[in-house]
């Protein structure tokens, strides 16, 4: 270590000749001191994307400068204990498997392509790694799939409909970071509205809350739980360990919850394969409620954790999906389809007039809505509602959105009582253009 950062500053030296010029050589690592009235801070993130380029500096922040030095160092070693050496950190860096991001300051590296053991949706941070929330496998069958997967006692959890973050520490900040691993600045800003995250991340900067952000006025989902009526909730389900792809077990979990007041998904306690009647009367009434399912944890570490669905969620997502159904896989509509009709013969219900006309509607009316409005020359929109604690990260918001390539616009701001109270739309322009064409005439092989 001691060697590589000599090595970096010989190189300083020598290239605070070179300033202010472009090298092309290969392996150096330039270092560009600019005029003070240059724009920092585009060039910075810029010049990440280039990993020969270290730095660009104002000439009077050298000492910034070496202060970014050495974080760059010590994300290297964090690194290294994954066995990603400085050669395949950088390669990663050239080939956008990895990409650099900031966030107030904080500059944090988001894995969009599996490197070495670190999988897409990682976050590498110069506090350590966030690892990606791993995928949940699905059963189809509640009796059946509780039978196969469990010997052992499992707890269940209510499955809640939002969309993840794990919210981490990183230096004195705490962020919550989306499933794409971009620190959501909707989420980020709510924070001190779930719960005193300060007071757990001082005694435990270590660990990762990971939880569902849900209700009707979110920024990313058109569904949300019955019981969230306005505004959002924060529903976590797990805690995780920095630097580490373990979770903390799950009795210490819930303890933590409730010691720090973190509000929790309903949990419903620990269950055995042969309680699947009371499983079955819990789901029943979860569907007739209008809630998701639930997700299933084993007791035994070597069990996996699985999940289920309602029928009613099923029609919920066709229902919010269909108007965009075109930039859908076709898979998206089937798999729901026959987890409805599976869960309907299981549970002895009909597939009767109201299940049929419910299913219809859901894929039919949003899409016939699609198509009249193009028809009409009209572009297809959604509108969503948010609040925000601080105006300034209403503007984050719409750079995130620009990062991702959402089409999304302000339409008003306001102030009222203790939030920002903001409304936007978003383009729908690729669904726009399929159906577009369609009704333009245009020919095409089916
Ligand atoms: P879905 O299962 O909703 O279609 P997905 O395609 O993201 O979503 P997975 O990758 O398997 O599916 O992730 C399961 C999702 O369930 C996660 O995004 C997680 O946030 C969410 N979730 C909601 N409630 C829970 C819970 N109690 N425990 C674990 N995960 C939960």
């Amino acid at each position: 270590m001691t060697c590589s950062i000599c090595k970096i500053l010989l190189r300083m030296c020598f290239l605070r000749i070179l300033s202010g010029k472009k090298c092309k050589q290969k392996n150096l690592i330039i270092i560009l001191l600019i005029d003070k009235t240059v724009n920092i801070k585009k060039w910075r993130l810029q010049a990440l994307h280039f990993n020969k380029i270290y730095a660009i500096i104002h000439t009077d922040r050298f000492t910034l400068f070496i202060t970014f030095l050495f974080k760059y160092m010590s994300i290297l070693e964090i690194v290294s204990k994954v066995d990603i050496n400085e050669d395949l950190w950088n390669e990663s860096l050239e080939e956008h498997s990895i990409v650099p991001d900031e966030f107030d300051g904080t500059i944090y590296y988001r894995v969009v392509k599996k490197v070495g053991p670190l999988k897409k949706g990682t976050v590498v941070t110069d506090s350590g790694i966030i690892y990606d929330f791993p995928r949940i496998a699905r059963i189809l069958h509640l009796e059946n799939g509780i039978k196969r997967a469990f010997s052992n006692p499992f707890f269940v959890e209510e499955k809640v409909d939002g969309y993840n973050v794990r919210i981490a520490k990183v230096q004195d900040q705490v962020f919550a970071f989306s499933r794409g691993s971009y620190v959501c600045p909707f989420s980020t800003d709510r924070l001190v509205d779930f719960f005193n995250y300060e007071s757990f991340f001082n005694e435990n900067p270590d660990l990762i809350v990971c939880g569902e952000v849900a209700g009707p006025e979110n920024p990313y989902n058109g569904e949300s739980p019955p019981y969230v009526t306005e505004d959002v909730g924060f529903f976590a389900f797990d805690i995780r360990i920095n630097n580490s792809d373990q979770q903390v077990p799950l009795e210490k979990r819930y303890k933590l919850f409730d010691e720090f007041g973190i509000p929790t998904v309903t949990r419903y306690g620990r269950y055995t394969p042969s309680d699947i009647k009371d499983l079955k009367r819990h789901i029943n009434d979860l569907n007739e409620k209008g809630c998701e399912g639930f997700v299933f944890k084993p007791t035994d570490p070597s069990e996996t954790t699985v999940k289920y669905v309602t029928a009613g969620s099923c029609l919920r997502d066709m229902k919010v999906t269909s108007s965009l159904m075109t930039e859908y896989q076709a898979e998206f509509f089937t798999s729901r389809m026959l987890r409805s009709l599976f869960y309907l013969l299981e549970n002895d219900l009909d597939l009767n007039e109201e299940f049929l006309k419910k299913t219809g509607e859901a894929l039919l009316l949003p899409l016939f809505e699609s198509v009249k409005m193009v028809a009409g020359g009209e572009m297809i929109t959604e509108k969503f509602k948010v609040r925000f604690n601080k105006k300034q990260n209403i503007k984050k918001l719409f750079e995130h959105f620009h990062k991702c390539k959402v089409d999304a616009n302000l339409v008003r701001q306001e102030k009222i009582g203790k939030y920002w109270h903001v409304e936007f739309m978003r383009r729908c322009f690729p669904s726009y253009e399929a159906i577009q064409k369609y009704w333009d005439g245009n020919l095409h092989f089916d």
